[in-house]
């Protein structure tokens, strides 16, 4: 679609001189902003980027299977059971999705379960981190105890920054009470095999049946994580909290390791969610949850109804308003928008027709 805008002359009728022609000393900028979904997972999932990966992917010229794996792989920067999760997590950043007042919240948990299995189907691997630093130094050895959602999230993110991770549990076999509590039915041993597997294969070793004293004491490098007891209520909801915690973890360990700065960036202002333009958007119904997984195409449909709030949905407001013409589209999708400052005059018409509220005058 070629979208051609009327384009009047600066200082004309309707540009500067007008009476009626608000101005001001503030200036448009781009500033991108939590949204309610990533805001509300405990996990810390960047929840808009991967919608926005898998719904987007086919203007960027990616097949189906391109997006989603590019999806996976924003996932899984955070959360190595995202098939896990796809199933037990309550989800909470669906709660707090913004579109929930509107014609319901973006099923993000339907979303992200499809991507995850869809990445188990394909046996695509977990990535190390290329930092692009190599010191030459031996990569030093770190146990982690407990084998739960905490500890497999630890052990990956460690074996992804080169260390030798060696992961010991009391029960045989890796998965804590995810494998111990929760019933097969509701987790098939299938879908958690696989993400464990997955994770093993990143080089970390796995002892079972684990005298944990001897570990506790033995090794220069110790991370703890809570060890399934067996008996205790089983909190599926607590899956996403425990992956963030074994990342976190992971974090400060490494970080004081390489004495290095602290592992994850400070979290950006939150969206005002009444700052959102619903009108903006059609009233789209949400996808159907079946129990069973989505199809790759559902996923797709469904991650196109997120509004990307707090960030740019390329919808050319902030082009079409701006009396002007202070502000340039991107020849390339995904390309962001630019402002020509010498040209505007702060009139705010682009922050208040923004329907993400991706700009704010300052
Ligand atoms: S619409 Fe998208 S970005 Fe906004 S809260 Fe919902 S899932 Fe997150
Ligand atoms: S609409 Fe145009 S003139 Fe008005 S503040 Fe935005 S960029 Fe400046
Ligand atoms: S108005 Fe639309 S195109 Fe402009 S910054 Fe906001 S979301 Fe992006």
């Amino acid at each position: 679609m070629v979208l051609v805008k009327k384009v009047r002359k600066r200082g004309g009728a309707s540009g500067l001189g007008s009476p009626s022609r608000a101005t001001s000393s503030l200036r448009p900028v781009l500033v991108e902003k939590d949204p309610p979904c990533a805001h509300a997972c405990p996990c810390g999932t960047d929840v808009r980027g991967f919608l926005k990966a898998l719904s987007g992917g086919g203007r960027r010229g990616l097949s189906e299977a391109q997006a989603i794996e590019e999806a996976f792989y924003i996932i899984a920067d955070r959360n190595p059971l995202p098939a896990v999760c796809g199933r037990l997590c309550p989800h909470h950043c669906e709660t707090g999705c913004t579109r929930e007042a509107y014609d319901g919240g973006v099923s993000v948990n339907q979303v992200e379960r499809a991507i995850a299995e869809a990445a188990i189907n394909a046996s695509w691997p977990l990535r190390p981190i290329d930092d692009g630093v190599d010191d030459g130094a031996e990569p030093e050895a770190v146990t982690v105890i407990g084998a739960g959602a905490a500890g497999l999230s630890a052990a990956y993110q460690l074996a992804r920054r080169g260390y030798e991770v060696t992961l010991v549990d009391p029960r045989d076999e890796a998965g804590g009470e995810l494998r111990y509590g929760i019933e097969a039915d509701r987790l098939p041993r299938a879908v958690l095999d696989a993400e464990v597997d997955r994770i093993l294969a990143l080089g970390v070793t796995f002892v079972g049946g684990a005298d944990l004293t001897e570990f506790e004491s033995a090794e220069p490098r110790v991370l703890k994580t809570k060890i399934y007891e067996g008996g205790a209520p089983v909190a599926t909801g607590a899956i996403a909290a425990a992956t963030h915690f074994g990342r976190h973890a992971a974090g400060l360990l490494d970080a004081e390791i390489r004495r290095a700065a602290a592992p994850e960036p400070p979290r950006l202002q939150p969206v005002a969610k009444e700052r959102i333009i619903l009108d903006h958007f059609a009233r789209v119904e949400r996808g159907a949850t079946t129990g069973a997984t989505w199809p790759p195409a559902e996923a797709v449909h469904e991650a196109q109804r997120c509004l990307q709030c707090g960030s740019c949905v390329e919808c050319d407001n902030c082009w079409k308003y701006c009396p002007d013409q202070a502000v340039i589209r991107p020849l390339e999708p995904g390309q962001p928008y630019r402002f020509k400052l010498e040209f505007c005059q702060g009139c705010s018409k682009c922050a208040e027709q923004c329907p993400t509220s991706y700009i704010e005058m300052r």
